[in-house]
């Protein structure tokens, strides 16, 4: 015996360092317990907190409820009514399934719960005080589940110590609860935080109902569903039209499954359908759901299931690229769009008191982005109202975008800028922007359906790759030859190259295949390769483009009008600077005080 160092955890012990990996801070509490309210098919649900949910959580659903025999148990490790063996973890349909939620909660508080199903003539209530179980008795309730979790860590100082400040803590409450009331909008939701409500949430028609009631009129106006379905798979959502853009991404929200995760090939995926039409540091609002046969993800690669593995992230990236991608190409017109908008944190007068966007202002990009753009950038900083470095336009609305080749052309400012009358307004268009864009999308639609022309190097060239590139560039053979180089391996690191793009000549080309390379990423191509392509074409379509200090007659800016018009993406230059800039009738005529 003396020589045994080895000894089992009791079963208290063992819930206290799950409960550590589960329950980080109340916000993750919180999390789990509207994640089973859910799971029992909840309508409404209701939280309350105090002192930023380290001294009270309650959760009350108005779900299918436990019997007695359940409720005692649902409160031990390992004790699930999702699962059931080992297989049942291939294909999860419930946000929960690992069974040690209330466990991990209870482990680490003092926990009443009070359940009721409503074929059972009365409820039962138990407490229990670190993960100890006492006696269970008759309550008096509606049926439904109330959860009370009392000064959550209090026997774990050391977690305790580790919880930010009451504020802080009840952000991340808040930016739970709106993640999973996002995916739910069929269910209503509130937040009550030290008497005050915080979130009042009404069960909503549709996901984009939910947003505008989390969000704002505002910010709502100016989101574009797109859905899209392929075998077996379905990206849908709300992507912002590419006049709004925020400096953090924030504004980005991902699902899978109506699950809330973080995932970066998502989130890229998002990003990369913004790609040009974005300018650098900016993010775009989004709503992303994919959704897929369970099999197809594993949910369990995390405790606290804010990630998942994809068996086919490809496939997915580019489903959901795709769908952003095409709705965004066909933004405008868009009748509906014409909300004018100044910042989206404006309230409406309602009474909810938090908004999504409660930090900073979305703003339409700055027309001026120090730094992009080659030689002509100078040109273009002494354009209106400039002088002296970059100034924002006097509040530009961004609204429908007409066809603006039936507009009336009034002329040319600056020899700079064609100005249009609007139905609506005044317009100004960038000619280099517009230009830029036209160029830039007919220069991509030659490469993808032409096929790329290759033209052949007077050498072939030999090009060194590390083993750890190598591989990845291997498996990435085909996707570089699709877009225009030829290429032979020639040994394990070694490639040859024997022919470029031909739009880009010889040392365009093999700088940009250097480029590519160095961006392939893990899915192949896709992830970095592509956004490297597109940069090289945004360069050629620089050069190839009209500047600012050119004078158009009249003829060419009906022709440049024209081209935009016919034009995908015809918001914004492939830098994502915008093509027009509107200045409202009203807008007018209030400075002219009318
Ligand atoms: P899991 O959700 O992974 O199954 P939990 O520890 O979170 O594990 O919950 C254990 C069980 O308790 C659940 O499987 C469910 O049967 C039951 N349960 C928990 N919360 C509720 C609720 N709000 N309403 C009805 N049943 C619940
Ligand atoms: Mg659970």
């Amino acid at each position: 015996m003396a020589d045994r160092l080895i000894h089992i955890l009791p079963e208290q012990v063992a819930s206290q360092i799950a409960a550590g990996e589960v329950v980080e801070r109340p916000a993750s509490a919180i999390k789990e317990l509207v994640e089973n309210s859910l799971d029992a098919g909840a309508r409404s649900i209701s939280v309350e907190v105090k002192g930023g949910g380290a001294e009270l959580i309650v959760v009350t659903d108005d779900g299918c409820g436990m019997g007695r025999e359940d409720a005692i148990i649902s409160l031990r490790r390992h004790a699930t009514s999702k699962i059931r063996d080992a297989a049942d973890l291939t294909a999860i349909r419930t946000l929960g399934f690992r069974g040690e939620a209330l466990a991990s909660i209870a482990s680490v508080s003092h926990l009443n719960l009070r359940t009721r199903r409503s074929s059972d003539p009365h409820g039962v209530e138990l407490a229990a005080t670190a993960g100890d179980i006492g006696a269970s008795r008759v309550s008096a309730m509606a049926p439904g589940t109330r959860i009370e979790v009392r000064k959550l860590f209090f026997n774990t100082p050391a977690r305790l110590k580790f919880l930010k400040s009451v504020v802080a803590e009840q952000r991340a409450i808040i930016e739970t609860i709106q993640r999973l009331a996002l995916a739910n909008y069929r269910v209503a939701f509130t937040l009550v935080a030290d008497g005050r409500e915080l979130i009042e949430l009404p069960r909503a028609g549709s996901l984009l109902e939910r947003l505008r009631q989390l969000s704002g009129e505002k910010l709502a106006a100016q989101m574009l569903p797109f859905t899209l379905e392929r075998t077996g798979m379905k990206a849908y959502g709300l992507a912002a039209q590419s006049q709004l853009s925020f400096p953090t991404p924030r504004m980005v929200f991902t699902f899978v499954n109506h699950r809330s995760v973080r995932d970066r090939m998502l989130v890229k995926s998002i990003a990369q359908a913004y790609q040009t039409l974005l300018p650098r540091g900016r993010h775009p609002a989004a709503v992303l759901f994919v959704e897929l046969r369970p099999e197809e993800v594993d949910v369990n690669v995390h405790p606290m299931k804010v990630e998942v593995r994809f068996r086919n992230p490809g496939a997915i990236f580019e489903l959901a690229h795709r769908a952003i991608r095409d709705r965004l190409a066909g933004q405008f017109p868009d009748a509906a769009a014409t909300v004018p908008m100044t910042s989206a944190t404006e309230g409406s007068g309602g009474h909810r008191p938090l908004r999504l966007v409660p930090d900073f202002p979305a703003v339409p990009p700055s027309p001026v982005q120090p730094g992009l753009g080659l030689g002509y950038g100078d040109a273009r900083r002494d354009g209106p109202g400039a002088g002296g470095g970059p100034s924002p336009p006097p509040a530009p609305g961004p609204s429908a975008v007409p066809a603006y080749s039936e507009l009336k052309v009034l002329g040319q400012l600056f020899a700079g800028y064609i100005v249009l009358e609007g139905p609506d307004g005044l317009i100004l268009i960038d000619q280099h922007a517009a230009h830029e864009r036209v160029t830039f999308e007919r220069l991509r639609a030659q490469l993808s359906d032409g096929g790329v022309q290759v033209q052949a190097l007077l050498t072939p060239t030999l090009v060194e790759l590390s083993p750890a590139r190598a591989a990845l560039v291997q498996a990435a053979l085909t996707e570089l030859r699709a877009v225009g180089f030829d290429l032979e391996a020639f040994g394990p690191t070694t490639i040859l190259v024997k022919g470029t793009p031909a739009v880009f000549g010889a040392d365009g080309g093999l700088r940009l295949l250097s480029d590519m390379i160095d961006s392939i990423g893990e899915a192949g191509l896709r992830h970095g390769g592509a956004i490297a392509f597109e940069d090289w074409l945004k360069q050629l379509a620089c050069h190839g483009s009209v500047r600012v200090g050119r004078t158009l007659n009249h003829t060419e800016m009906r022709a440049l009008l024209s081209d935009l018009d016919r034009t995908d993406f015809k918001t914004n230059c492939p830098h994502g600077r915008p093509v027009h800039i509107h200045f409202g009738r009203s807008q007018i005529e209030r400075m002219f005080r009318r």
